[in-house]
């Protein structure tokens, strides 16, 4: 093993927001704050539970079961449209031209 490359392991505190910790190996350094632990996952105390942090189920909902029409889908561009933003000048110069020509033969 390398000298000094290496960070230091040790015990570190780990502390749940359900309350439960408990003492585990890391390389940080003090101790871990987690939002769900093995004591209060659902996948380990077989209730369910919502586990709703960020909202995203009250958006969820708002969006979509609420009965609200959905959002309105998005039309593309005419390719024409698309397309003549990435031309240059003289190409559209030339387009106008040839859509003049087209009109008044
Ligand atoms: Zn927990």
């Amino acid at each position: 093993m390398k000298t000094e490359i290496h960070p230091e392991y040790g015990p570190v505190t780990l502390q749940c927001a359900c309350g439960n910790s408990f003492q585990t190996q890391s390389t940080i350094k003090g101790s871990i704050r987690v939002d769900v632990c093995s004591s209060c996952h659902p996948f380990f105390t077989g209730k369910q539970k919502v586990m709703d942090i960020a909202g995203r189920i009250d958006r969820f909902n708002k969006k979509f079961v609420s009965g609200a029409a959905p959002a309105p889908v998005k039309k593309p561009k005419a390719p024409e449209q698309a397309f003549g933003a990435k031309l240059s000048i003289r190409e559209k110069l030339q387009a106008a031209k040839d859509k003049a020509a087209i009109q008044n033969p």
